[in-house]
């Protein structure tokens, strides 16, 4: 109800809800404008860089296991290719729409400028909810996907991964589905595939891997101990329980842990190796969990933490909760879980936050060797991709806190600028006609 009748029939308008946007397009452009000014980039190539170069929008019929038939919305945007061919994940879930898979494809042009690999940035997704569907029905709908989107991907135009609710399976699925349309073994059309399929060493703890990287770096700067700190985790999917493990191996005690049936508590640290074997035991989550008291999603992201990681979605930190964070550091994951309206808020605390552009950019680095692996049908061993993806996360790190000491803006502001900058270059020197 917009306005409320009030004694003496006269109409008041309630006050307007805060003009902070949960859109993760707009969250994006917000900050892409920001950064745009304090770079001076040209109106030409703001213009070009604003919006996605392409947009499918696709119908998947797919044959379900009752014997009736559902049409599922699939998506992918392309959003830049000026610095090689588009590269980004494909996710599963019924948040799937237009403006966030637009955003996503965005961050992907910024992430894979930062994490510098000759990348531009696309995301594909699916409206569906994969929790109640079968494998069958599942395969069906990734093959679906694959021959809808046979002319849009490829090895040199557009490679996909994995992202939310998709991992080595749909990989799979892809690359055979592909390659049989293509009539010859594809396997670089797609990352984060099954080793056996041409996957990489290294892929699957990728992101994990680079957030602690990233995290470390920050304790540096922050000159922050990490046997003496302290982190709690949101989600505990592929990159939130992996960073949990590498934290915990690194001595940070890892308080508390969530996913979308809850969230626990214990002081004295998380046994992540356990909670691990739990969720695998258990159908995937942590539902049952007994290791620590159970609270909301919303009071971890509030705990008395050192470190707080989103490692689950989209506008987690907003406004609201963003003024009762107490962590010293947040390190994202996730895309997207903070919005442009908490931003402000957390850097009015001095909250240092390493901008998912930044911290999950590990996952596309391996994603990179798993094609370059793929070209030459050479396979490194576990311990060069891990040396060289540390190295290049490091590097990352900072180049942007170099940017964000030298303009006095944050770390995520200063990733936008940098990420701005490399991306205008390459488009610049391809020209327009
Ligand atoms: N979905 C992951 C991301 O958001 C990985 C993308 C990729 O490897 O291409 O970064």
């Amino acid at each position: 109800m917009l306005t409320a009748e009030i004694k003496g029939k006269k109409k008041i308008t309630p006050a307007p809800q805060s003009a902070e946007s949960t859109n993760p397009y707009e969250s994006m452009l917000e900050r892409f404008k920001v950064a745009a000014e304090k770079i001076g980039l040209d109106e030409e190539t703001y213009n070009i860089l604003k919006s996605p170069d392409r947009q499918y929008l696709v119908s998947l019929p797919v044959r379900m296991d009752d014997g009736k038939m559902k049409v599922f919305e699939g998506y992918r945007i392309i959003h830049s290719t000026g610095r090689g061919p588009s590269k980004g994940g494909i996710r599963y879930s019924m948040e799937v729409n237009l403006d966030e898979v637009k955003a996503l494809a965005a961050w992907m042009t910024w992430k894979c400028a930062i994490a510098d690999i000759p990348y531009g940035g696309a995301k594909g997704g699916i409206t569906c909810d994969p929790s109640k569907m079968s494998v069958g029905e599942l395969e069906r709908l990734t093959r679906a996907y694959t021959v809808a989107m046979r002319d849009v991907i490829g090895v040199d135009k557009d490679i996909p991964a994995p992202d939310v609710s998709t991992g080595p399976r749909e990989m799979a699925w892809i690359v055979d589905e592909y390659s049989k349309l293509k009539g010859e073994f594809t396997p670089g059309v797609v990352t984060g595939k099954p080793l056996d399929l041409g996957g990489s060493e290294g892929r699957v703890e990728a992101t994990g891997r680079g957030v602690f990287v990233a995290a470390m770096e920050a304790m540096k700067k922050l000159k922050m101990n990490p046997k003496k700190s302290t982190a709690a985790i949101q989600g505990f999917g592929n990159v939130g329980s992996i960073t949990a493990k590498y934290f915990e191996d690194a001595g940070i005690k890892v308080i508390a842990i969530s996913d979308h049936t809850g969230a626990w508590l214990n002081p004295k640290g998380i046994n992540i190796e356990k909670a691990i074997e739990y969720r695998n035991a258990n159908k995937g989550t942590l539902q049952g969990f007994k290791d620590g008291k159970m609270i909301s999603n919303e009071e971890l992201l509030t705990l008395n933490a050192d470190i707080l990681a989103p490692c689950a979605l989209e506008n987690q930190i907003r406004r609201h909760n963003a003024a009762n964070v107490k962590a010293k550091l947040i390190v994202e994951g996730a895309n997207g879980p903070i919005t442009a309206g908490a931003d402000e808020v957390l850097q009015e605390k001095n909250i240092m936050v390493i901008p998912d552009i930044l911290a999950n950019g590990g996952g596309v680095t391996v994603s990179y060797f798993e094609w370059t692996q793929n070209r030459f049908g050479y396979y490194y061993p576990v311990e060069e991709i891990h040396k060289r993806a540390d190295l290049s996360m490091t590097r990352a790190f900072n180049n942007v806190w170099k940017m964000a000491q030298k303009y006095k803006v944050s770390m995520r502001i200063a990733a936008y600028m940098f990420a701005l900058e490399k991306v205008a270059k390459a488009v610049k020197a391809r020209g327009c006609y």
